[in-house]
């Protein structure tokens, strides 16, 4: 639990996920993947447990080779947010509403949105505007097979769905998509070999079919553009609602790290089975990937593992394995109390050097022991020096 690694035994099922993830990013034409799909008796435990993953979406990951792709990340972040003009954000906002300020009436503008909740769910919000009035607006729930990044994509297709269902749309000259995702606005137009592939060679597609017509701005939150305040407004209304999506297929992002997440699951039931007693007195139910006590000085860690455990210079400790050469040359504390676990709280001697430190602590050894004790456990270290000078 201390350390944040799995147990061998998850690990190896961790990575045998991510292997399975993996495979479904390859070619259809890859070995891995004929192998998965119509198995050999050898192959036949990789093919179950490859089965047994969440429904995701294919993808061709070599559809286009990269140097057919025409993507030039400098080119392309000036057409979308134009030269940087530094500065704070006031400065980005001064920019896109000179941009919305030489767009012509009769252009349409969509402004499109997405977002997350805490539970995984994903939205998107879209604002149709044509010369600054607002013709329609619209929500639609993804469910949780999206990542952000999908979302954004996602709600963008369906912000261009809506001003192609325009009845201005034939006499628009553009159609300018404003996104406040950087990246997924960057990549919008042009087809994608990653995740939710589907939806970027849509967008694709419909740029391809009006060339020039449809153009990728890139918007910035939360600065008080009207547009983008009502898509930002009416996602956050739709995300709790169930998915309207026929399909349930998970984007490939979204499977990336459901299977990362397998680990870190198994791991915390195997900790809520294996917990030590002590470890539930002490309130430490929960196991992590990244413990913050990993960060706490070596010398300090060491002597708060040895005090949540029992394993260290402890009495009961050498007693439990017969170590009484170690009880006679180590001794007591200097105290001449026994040394026990939780002594620091009781010591007379640490207790002296301050004594309010430790008060609140000995009502409640969790909050010197337990979880988030870091800070406090470090103090407690240093201040009273109990284990460099009293409790050798
Ligand atoms: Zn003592």
């Amino acid at each position: 639990m201390e350390s944040g690694l799995l147990a061998p035994e998850i690990a190896l099922v961790a990575r045998s996920k991510a292997l399975e993830a993996r495979i479904r990013r390859l070619d259809p034409a890859h070995p891995l993947n004929r192998c998965v799909n119509s198995p050999s008796p050898k192959a036949r435990l990789i093919y179950r447990s490859y089965r047994a993953l969440s429904p995701s979406e294919e993808i061709d990951p070599i559809q286009d080779a990269p140097w057919d792709r025409g993507f030039n990340r400098q080119a392309r972040l000036i057409e979308v947010a134009g030269p940087d003009p530094g500065g704070d954000k006031s400065s980005f906002k001064a920019k896109f509403l000179e941009f919305l300020a030489v767009v012509p009436s009769t252009d349409l503008v969509v402004f499109t949105d997405g977002s997350r909740l805490d539970d995984k769910s994903t939205g998107g919000g879209v604002c149709l505007t044509r010369g600054g009035a607002i013709l329609n607006t619209k929500i639609f729930s993804f469910g949780r097979v999206l990542e952000i990044y999908d979302a954004e994509a996602r709600a963008a297709l369906h912000g261009l769905e809506l001003a192609l269902d325009s009845p201005f749309w034939s006499s628009a000259r553009k159609c300018w998509i404003c996104l406040d995702n950087l990246e997924a606005t960057l990549q919008l137009t042009y087809r994608s070999c990653g995740t939710s592939q589907e939806t970027f060679n849509k967008v694709n597609e419909l740029a391809q079919l009006y060339p020039g017509k449809i153009q990728t701005r890139w918007c910035p939150s939360h600065i008080g553009i009207l547009g983008n305040e009502i898509a930002d407004k009416v996602v956050g209304r739709v995300v709790r609602l169930p998915s309207p999506e026929p399909s349930p297929l998970l984007c490939t992002a979204t499977l990336k790290r459901e299977v990362k997440e397998t680990g870190i699951a198994l791991a915390k039931k195997l900790w809520g089975t294996t917990l030590p007693a002590l470890y539930k007195d002490l309130g430490l139910y929960t196991w992590s990937s990244k413990p913050k006590s990993l960060q706490l000085p070596r010398e300090v860690l060491d002597r708060l593992i040895a005090a949540r455990s029992g394993h260290g210079d402890f009495t009961a400790y050498h007693l439990r394995y017969f170590h009484f050469d170690s009880l006679l040359e180590l001794g007591n504390c200097k105290c001449k109390k026994a040394k026990t676990q939780f002594h620091l709280l009781f010591c007379k001697l640490a207790n002296n050097k301050d004594p309010k430190l430790l008060a609140k602590a000995k009502k409640n050894p969790q909050l010197l022991f337990g979880h988030h004790c870091e800070k406090l456990f470090s103090l407690v270290y240093f201040k009273t020096e109990f284990y460099t000078k009293i409790c050798l």
